[in-house]
């Protein structure tokens, strides 16, 4: 990069925008240059953050005109260093939050970038609407952020991943243009489905400005029950019988050490069980009426019973009780930090062959770092495990920790043997590029470089992300 050209680059920036819209004070930048879990800290010359799509645009095309690598940020939640700036030209998203139409006979709502994923929910709400994406980070997290890493959450079984909630998006091109993808047209086959390339991009190929959502049907009445069980297998039994008749929106997965470390820390949860068990499943079902609720769970749980398949179970009979049982789930994340260090796995396998992971992936932890503790848990009816390793209760954080890539490719190496893959929601970013490279086919490899070499042709677009 030339230094002379970057900095005529950023002179021109601060020229071209309003004042408002650009910053190089370094407590304003501070809060964009770390993210949640304190794994990577980032370095910005210049923090954009326009209200509209022209300044985005014009943002670029000067970006362009001077080769200055750059990079969009949302709501800084994603997981896998894509959002930490390493001297990239940092563009927030953050001001442009308007919620542009909303059509419930079309079942569309148009959305600006950096709306978070909570205000999108609560105006789809406000419709008598649903828009299906929840996440533990839906305060902060936007939907600029959403389709490009194509978010996964709580409901894929029953709506799919991100990439299936979007009818079309508007976003910068590399060169400052603007493709306008917005529609709500459920068919049309004119060509290559060009909005899709921006879903789970991770901001490589453009900067998204804007989308056009899809909404559903609300339900009349989601159904919850919290269920306490003797291990992973047994969860995975139960998919079956429980999503008979379609009903099953959420089908989510915790560990006794996960499950403690939430309950036991955070004072405003508590554990609803008199007694302990080994794995904990939560789930919902979307229904007509709180009788229907009742009723399913009853039969379907009511039967596990019997059979010795569920140690015991809780359902949720009013809106407080359905809260209450969610929020342990929703602090799986944020409760891992009171075991201490922690190395991170966001895989997917087959369904049927989430028993099999456990029965490789824990022993084999276990010899590379005696006395490591793993916390699987998560969106196993999708077959996505968040396969935590915690440090041993004694070990020091620090000498943990330099054990991530040893940990990380003996658990990738498990997950493709059962025909599985290394991320399943979170993305690729900065902490999976090498595996990436190393371990996709030479053909995806050479079609992803050509469609980034077609569309960001200087690769000024989120370089040093996934390719
Ligand atoms: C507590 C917690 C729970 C989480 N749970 C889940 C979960 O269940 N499922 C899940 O999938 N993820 C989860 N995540 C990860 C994270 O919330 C998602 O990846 C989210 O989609 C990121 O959105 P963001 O707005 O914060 O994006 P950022 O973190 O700001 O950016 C993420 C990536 O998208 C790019 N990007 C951001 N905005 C744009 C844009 N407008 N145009 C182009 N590129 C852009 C960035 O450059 C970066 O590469 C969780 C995170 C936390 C902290």
């Amino acid at each position: 990069m030339n230094a002379d050209k970057i900095s005529q680059g950023i002179e021109a920036l601060k020229t071209a925008l309003p004042a408002s819209a650009w910053t190089q004070d370094p407590d304003l930048i501070d809060p964009h240059l770390r993210e949640w879990r304190d794994k990577y800290f980032g370095k910005t010359p210049l923090l954009l953050t326009p209200r509209t799509t022209e300044e985005v645009a014009a943002a670029v095309k000067i970006c362009a005109t001077h080769k200055i690598p750059l990079m969009p940020q949302g709501g800084n939640t994603g997981l896998v260093g894509g959002n930490t700036p390493q001297g990239e030209v940092l563009i927030s998203l953050k001001k442009m939050t308007a919620i542009r139409e909303i059509n419930p006979t079309a079942n569309a709502m148009t959305v600006e970038a950096g709306a978070t994923l909570q205000s999108v929910l609560d105006a789809a709400d406000g419709a008598d609407r649903k828009f299906p994406l929840t996440l533990s980070s839906q305060g902060s997290c936007t939907i600029g952020g959403v389709l490009s890493t194509n978010a996964g959450g709580n409901h894929v079984l029953k709506y799919g991943t991100t990439k299936e909630l979007v009818f079309g998006v508007e976003a910068v091109l590399a060169d400052g243009s603007i493709f306008n993808g917005l529609t709500s047209l459920r068919k049309d086959n004119t060509g290559y489905d060009l909005n899709r390339l921006f879903l789970g991009a991770e901001g490589t190929l453009g900067i998204i400005t804007a989308a056009t959502l899809k909404l559903f049907p609300k339900p009349k009445y989601v159904q919850r029950a919290l269920i306490g069980l003797e291990s992973a297998a047994a969860a995975v039994a139960l998919l079956e019988p429980f999503r008979a008749g379609g009903r099953l929106a959420m089908f989510e997965v915790m560990p006794a050490i996960g499950y403690r470390a939430v309950v036991d820390n955070f004072e405003n949860i508590r554990d609803p069980f008199d007694n302990a068990h080994t794995w904990y499943l939560l789930c919902d079902w979307e229904v007509e009426s709180e009788t229907e609720g009742l009723a399913i769970a009853e039969v379907t749980i009511g039967a596990a019973l019997e059979t010795g398949e569920i140690k015991d179970a809780l359902i949720a009979m009013n809106e407080t009780q359905a809260a209450e049982l969610l929020s342990i789930r929703e602090h799986m994340s944020a409760g891992q930090k009171f075991l201490g260090g922690s190395i991170k796995h966001d895989i997917t396998v087959p369904i049927d062959k989430i028993p099999d992971f456990f029965a490789l992936a824990d022993p084999a932890m276990e010899d590379i770092v005696a006395g490591c503790r793993p916390v699987g848990f998560g969106h196993f009816g999708d077959g996505n495990i968040h396969y935590n390793i915690a440090q041993p209760e004694s070990a020091n954080r620090e000498a943990f920790l330099e054990n991530w890539d040893i940990l990380s490719q003996r658990v990738f190496d498990i997950v493709e043997s059962l025909g599985g893959s290394i991320s399943a929601e979170h993305g690729i970013g900065i902490m999976k590029r090498d595996d990436l490279a190393q371990r996709a086919s030479p053909v995806k490899l050479k079609l992803l470089r050509a469609v980034k070499t077609a569309l960001d042709p200087d690769g000024i677009m989120n370089p040093r992300v996934m390719i």
